[in-house]
C-alpha cells in the first residue's frame, strides 16, 4: 500500500460522513422510475447496448462464496471464464486501461498507479487529478474513442482514462471521479442514461465501483467486511439489471460484461521487509513501494542498488530491460530502471511510512505477480451477444478490449489481444439461410 492509498481511505470515511448530498433513498428513486417507465415505454435504438462493470479488486474466488446471487445468475445465462488474468503491473490504473484498450501497460503508457515521467519529470498519481486529466499520459485508443470513431456514443460512471481527452476525445457523457458517490447513486445514473431517447442514448456504457478493493485492503480478502461488500455490489448488479429489465433491456436486449481488475492477497506486518535495512534510501529514488517495488538508481549507483535489490530477501528483482518477458513491461522508459515483486503476501516497504502507521500494511494488498492466482480477477459476460451456459478457461485481460467491440459490433482498434483468444465466448456462426439452402459450409 502506498500514500495514495491511506489518503483515499481517509477521503472514503470523510465522504461516508458528508454522503447526505446524495439522494437518500436512491433505490426508491429507480422503482419509481421503473414504474413510470412501465407505463410509457420508451422506443429502443436497434443496436442492443453494452454495460461494462468493473468491481475492483474482485477476486477470481469471491464468486464462489455463495454470496453473488445475481452474478451468478448472471453467468449462468452467459458466460464465465474460470479467471481473468492481469497484466503486469497487477495495479488499478494499468489493468483498468489495459481493459479497454487492449494494450500492455508497456504499450497504452499507464505503467503503474504512481509514475514518472524522465522525459520531463513530470509525475502521475492517481489522486492528482490534473495528471490523471492529461492526456499525454495516456497512449492507444480506448474503448470510448473506438465507439466515437463510429458514430456510437458512449458514457462512464467512472474509469480510468475518462477524465482526459485522449486523442481529443472523451467518452459522450462521463464524470469527474468522485470516490464519494453511492454505488446506487452511480447504478442510477447509468439507468438514466439508458433511458435517453434513441437518438442520445449511449450504447456502450461504464460503470465502477470500488467497493470491493476497499474492503479487500481493509480487512483483507478473508474478513467478514470483504464478504459483505462482494454481497452489496452483487445486489446492486441485481438491482440495477432488474429496473433496466423493467425498463426494456432485459437479458434478451442488453449485452453486459462484468470485470474485476486484480485480486487481492492478505498482508501483514510479520510478512514485511525493511528497504532502509539493504539500500541507503539517498542512492535511489523510489517510485511503487509494498508488493511491488520500483525505483530509479541516483546517478553512478547502479550497480550497488542492483547487489543490494538482490540481497532482498522475498523479493525479485530486475533491470528494467531483463524483466521476465511474459510481464511485457519493458519497452517505455516511464518503467523504472529497477522493477521488484515480492513473494506472495509479502511487502517491502521504506521504514517510514511502515513506522507512521503500521496499520496501512495489514489486510489486504495487491500488485504481485500476475501468475500468482491471488491476483486474477472475474470476467462475467452475458446478454444476446454472448454464448449461454458456458465456462470457459483463464484469459489474459489484454484480450478483453477485442471481446468488447466484438459485443458492442465495434472494429477494433490495434491492439496486443486477439480475437481468437475470446471466440469461446460468442456462439459458433450459424450457416447463413442461403449457405444452408445450398449446402455450403
Ligand atoms: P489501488 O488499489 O491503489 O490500485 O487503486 C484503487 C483506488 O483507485 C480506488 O479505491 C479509487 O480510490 C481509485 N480510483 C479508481 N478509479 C479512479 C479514477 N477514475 N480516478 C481517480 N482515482 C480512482
Ligand atoms: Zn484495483
Ligand atoms: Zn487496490
Amino acid at each position: 500500500m502506498n500514500a495514495s492509498t491511506s489518503s483515499r481511505r481517509a477521503l472514503l470515511t470523510v465522504g461516508l460522513l458528508a454522503a447526505g448530498s446524495w439522494p437518500a433513498t436512491p433505490h426508491a428513486a429507480l422503482a419509481q422510475r421503473a414504474a413510470d417507465v412501465r407505463r410509457a415505454p420508451a422506443p429502443r435504438s436497434a443496436r442492443p447496448p453494452l454495460v461494462i462493470i468493473s468491481l475492483d479488486g474482485f477476486r477470481w474466488d469471491y464468486l464462489d462464496r455463495g454470496l453473488t446471487p445475481n452474478l451468478s445468475r448472471l453467468a449462468a445465462r452467459g458466460v464465465r471464464a474460470r479467471a481473468l488474468v492481469p497484466a503486469f503491473p497487477t495495479k488499478t490504473f494499468p489493468n483498468h486501461y489495459t481493459l479497454v484498450t487492449g494494450l500492455q501497460p508497456e504499450h497504452h503508457g499507464i505503467v503503474d498507479n504512481v509514475m514518472r515521467d524522465p522525459a520531463t519529470g513530470a509525475w502521475f498519481r492517481i489522486n492528482d487529478s490534473a495528471a490523471v486529466r492529461d492526456a499525454r499520459w495516456w497512449g492507444g485508443e480506448p474503448l470510448w474513442a473506438t465507439a466515437a470513431r463510429q458514430g456510437v456514443l458512449s458514457a462512464t460512471v467512472f474509469w480510468p482514462g475518462s477524465e482526459a481527452p485522449i486523442g481529443g476525445v472523451r467518452p459522450t457523457q462521463w464524470l469527474p471521479y468522485d470516490g464519494r458517490m453511492p454505488n446506487s447513486a452511480r447504478t442510477t445514473q447509468v439507468v438514466d442514461w439508458l433511458d435517453l431517447p434513441p437518438d442520445a442514448r449511449p450504447d456502450v456504457v461504464l460503470l465502477y465501483f470500488s467497493l470491493t478493493d476497499d474492503a479487500g485492503h481493509r480487512f483483507g480478502p478473508d474478513s467478514p467486511q470483504l464478504d459483505s461488500a462482494v454481497s452489496s455490489v452483487d445486489a446492486e448488479i441485481g438491482e440495477l439489471l432488474e429496473v433496466l429489465d423493467s425498463h426494456g433491456l432485459g437479458a434478451a436486449r442488453l449485452n453486459v460484461v462484468v470485470v474485476s481488475d486484480h485480486g487481492m492477497a492478505a498482508v501483514d506486518t510479520s510478512r514485511v521487509v525493511v528497504l532502509d535495512d539493504y539500500l541507503d534510501p539517498q542512492v535511489v529514488r523510489l517510485v511503487d513501494a509494498g508488493p511491488l517495488l520500483t525505483l530509479d538508481p541516483a546517478s553512478g549507483f547502479a550497480d550497488s542498488v542492483a547487489r543490494a535489490l538482490g540481497r532482498i530477501p522475498h523479493l525479485s528483482a530486475f533491470r528494467r530491460e531483463e524483466t521476465p518477458a511474459r510481464w511485457h513491461y519493458r519497452d517505455i522508459p516511464r518503467i523504472p530502471a529497477f522493477v521488484g515483486v515480492a513473494e506472495g503476501g509479502w511487502q517491502v516497504v521504506p521504514r517510514a511510512p511502515l513506522r507512521q502507521r503500521p496499520q496501512g500494511f495489514i489486510g489486504g494488498s495487491h500488485g504481485f505477480d500476475n501468475a500468482d492466482a491471488a491476483m486474477h480477477g472475474i470476467l462475467v459476460a452475458a446478454g444476446p451477444a454472448f454464448r449461454r451456459g458456458a465456462v470457459v478457461e483463464a484469459l489474459g485481460n489484454v484480450h478483453v478490449y477485442e471481446l468488447l467491440c466484438r459485443a458492442a459490433g465495434l472494429r477494433p482498434g490495434p491492439n496486443d489481444g486477439s480475437p481468437d483468444s475470446v471466440r469461446a465466448f460468442f456462439p459458433s456462426r450459424q450457416p447463413s439461410a442461403v449457405s444452408r439452402r445450398r449446402g455450403v459450409r
